[in-house]
């Protein structure tokens, strides 16, 4: 896995990337609940369920069609008066679809463990991506403080963290500017 910060820090990047109209303390809890969600089958190693097995870490809860039924479920239930048939209820599901896989994305950046299985139920294999930069975070808090919790972190700053920063400059930059030329707009309309 990449730790749980990195995970919540491009389900930030992803909420910001649209200005949306909903509750902002139930979107941004649910937003960031959904990134560390997948991570939830670390609970199978306590009942004996292996690491290969499509219910074992990595697995189903990691996989694109989980993601997706993650997206309309929280729609469903975290914001029932939007309705999955209007513009902005299936806005809202591509958002929570892409936070949930997001996770998947980041864990097949990293460089241990086995790889993700994307396409779970359809094929059980386990996929990295060619590139595998990040190092990856050890299972279980007091492993992440006392082990190599610092390199890790080092590794997700260099290849998240940074890039996810100059992403985000980039978009409240153009922002500003945007909202600049519509105040400059306005201004002129009154004169
Ligand atoms: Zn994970």
């Amino acid at each position: 896995m990449a730790s749980a910060f990195s995970h919540a820090l491009v389900a930030y990047a992803i909420g910001q990337s649209h200005r949306w109209t909903v509750d902002p303390q139930r979107f941004w809890f649910l937003t960031i609940a959904c990134s560390i969600l997948p991570d939830l089958d670390v609970l199978a190693f306590a009942v004996g369920i292996p690491y290969r097995h499509v219910l074992g870490h990595r697995g189903l809860t990691h996989s694109l069609v989980f993601a997706v039924v993650i997206g309309i479920a929280v729609v469903r239930f975290g914001f029932p008066h939007l309705g999955l048939r209007s513009r902005h209820g299936w806005m809202l599901v591509a958002h929570f679809t892409l936070v949930t896989a997001s996770h998947g994305f980041l864990d097949a950046l990293t460089d241990g463990g086995l790889g993700v299985a994307f396409f779970v139920p359809f094929d059980d294999e386990r996929y990295f991506f060619p590139w595998t930069p990040v190092k990856v975070s050890p299972i279980g808090v007091s492993r992440f403080i006392s082990e190599r919790g610092l390199h890790v972190l080092g590794s997700e700053l260099l290849w998240i963290g940074i890039p996810v920063g100059i992403w985000l400059a980039g978009m409240w930059a153009t922002r500003r500017c945007s909202r600049n030329k519509e105040d400059q707009g306005s201004v002129e309309r009154l004169q």
